[in-house]
């Protein structure tokens, strides 16, 4: 039987084994219609402490666990999430308000991650030294590094749980997941799926609640490492709290990338990319390029091009074939309107798009993806990550001249370089202060699994592969004279 609304009308704590049923309950709805979705419980500091003290007790096995049987177990569940995937996706659909076809993307991309961890497990384990000469030996251990925190987001919430719960798992170590609660009963999905392909029950534990639970988590003594992805404003509550126990915290935090358009591009395949750049997942996506940076001398024509591609984005209800669905309350959707007429207020011209629309048979909040030139670059709108389908559009001379504009923002996530020119390219991403750089694609990741982290307010600490399974082991050497 699918998984519907009615079948969860209260999000319960998945401890140990057993299922509680919480306290202190928001109600939260979902992005399509805006009706009641489920109850969250939010975690309370007794929670927290019988959730650590029980995830305690699970590592002190699974920390024994071969690699083997780590890469067997991420495998297995990797198939379990694909063979889920309808019931994921409409659940993430409700979640989140994207598409569903964005929505089974998400999952296979979930899927194929579990996939990729397991196949990394073998290359994270120590290493051993010798020096036969003067009898001594040496071992550099990877350990796990305990029970760890993993904070979710509402935008990725299956994509963004497998990465981290994987990794983690991968570790060998014990994970508290806290979802964020709009997004939060897919959580049960994921964990189901671990247990099935061979986890001990309460290995990875569920703890619902919001800005305070994961405080609570990240202060809490037996935690040793917490990973969050989530705003720069939560990133750093968090690793404030973690600062008391002098924790490790990997951060996947917020962006406003620049997608940069050279003359010499393939300008046919850079519309494409520039639009899904900025509208996938209704623009709430980490690395949106959000922020559209032209050559002068194809300016003109290219921003004439990509309003007319911007204007023809369907929006409408996500279950059906559209491009773009719900955002994810009203709330989020006026304070879209509100940095568009702010920004139209101080000189800047939207070009395409922008403002709420109407959509038959749906209740919830849609926005129109607007394209916005002429912006002040001290503007929010140039400068905040709205995390809604709005972007910002500026010409550039040359490569100095979009490689300071690209770097003028506080983020350090990615960015985009649609060129023809190989060494202008090697020069470009050469001097981008990010982490990630799409050439002549954007957003597209699938094809090499390779590390992920974010420069300056968007964190730090990496994901995917060995260096993600990395940052929840510990490393200890051990000096062996004979
Ligand atoms: P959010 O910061 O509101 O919430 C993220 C998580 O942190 C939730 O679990 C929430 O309960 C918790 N939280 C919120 N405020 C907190 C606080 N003050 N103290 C402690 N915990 C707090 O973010 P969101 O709206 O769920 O997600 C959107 C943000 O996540 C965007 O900034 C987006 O760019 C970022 N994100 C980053 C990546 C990445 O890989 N870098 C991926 C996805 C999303």
């Amino acid at each position: 039987m699918p998984f519907s609304k009615l079948d969860a009308p209260g999000l319960e704590h998945v401890i140990g084994d057993s299922r509680m049923p919480g306290t202190g309950h928001v109600e939260v709805t979902d992005a399509p219609d805006g009706c009641p979705l489920y109850q969250c419980p939010m975690g309370t500091a007794s929670e927290v402490d019988f959730a650590v003290g029980c995830a305690a007790e699970q590592f002190s096995a699974w920390r024994w666990s071969t690699s083997s049987e780590r890469s067997r177990m991420l495998g297995r569940a990797a198939r379990f999430v694909a063979d889920a995937a309808d019931e994921i996706a409409g659940q993430v659909t409700l979640e989140t308000g994207k598409t569903l076809a964005e929505a089974h993307s998400e999952v296979r991309s979930a899927a194929r991650i579990l996939e990729t961890t397991a196949g990394f497990v073998p290359a994270t384990a120590g290493t051993v030294t010798t020096d036969h000469s003067r009898k001594v030996w040496g071992l550099e251990l990877t350990e796990p590094a305990g029970v760890v925190a993993v904070i979710g987001t509402w935008n990725m919430p299956v994509q963004v749980a497998a990465l981290k719960i994987s990794a983690a798992l991968a570790a060998g170590c014990a994970v508290i997941y806290k979802p964020s609660p709009l997004a939060a009963a897919t959580a049960g999905m994921l964990v189901d799926a671990f247990e099935r392909a061979g986890l001990p029950v309460g290995t990875c534990a569920i703890l619902h609640g919001g800005a305070e639970t994961a405080q609570l988590l990240a202060s809490h003594s037996g935690i040793a490492v917490v990973s969050v992805t989530g705003s720069e404003l939560a990133g750093q509550e968090l690793m404030r709290s973690a600062a008391s126990g002098a924790k490790r915290c990997v951060l996947e935090l917020g962006g406003k990338s620049a997608n940069i358009v050279f003359a010499d591009a393939d300008l046919d395949r850079a519309l494409q990319g520039v639009v899904t750049g900025f509208v996938r997942n209704q623009g709430a996506v980490c690395t949106a390029g959000s922020r559209i940076l032209i050559q002068d001398e194809v300016y003109p024509q290219f921003l004439e091009r990509l309003a007319l591609a911007v204007e023809a984005v369907r929006v409408g209800d996500p279950f059906t074939a559209v491009d773009v669905g719900a955002v994810r309350s009203q709330e989020h959707c006026d304070a879209l309107s509100d940095s568009l007429e702010k920004a139209v207020a101080f000189g800047a011209k939207v070009c395409a798009g922008g403002g709420q629309v109407t959509v038959p048979g749906r209740s919830g909040a849609y926005f129109r993806p607007a394209l916005v030139a002429e912006v002040d670059q001290r503007d929010s709108l140039w400068q905040d990550e709205l995390f809604g389908p709005v972007a910002v559009c500026a010409p550039f001379r040359d490569e100095r001249d979009a490689i300071s504009l690209a770097n003028d923002s506080r983020f350090g996530l990615a960015a985009g370089i649609w060129a023809r020119d190989l060494t202008r390219l090697e020069r470009v991403w050469r001097e981008l202060d990010v982490g990630t750089v799409y050439v002549n694609s954007y957003h597209r990741i699938d094809s090499v699994p390779l590390a992920a982290s974010g420069r300056k307010m968007s964190g730090h600490g990496a994901e995917h592969g060995a260096a993600g399974i990395r940052e929840f082991l510990a490393s200890k050497s051990v000096h062996i004279y004979r």
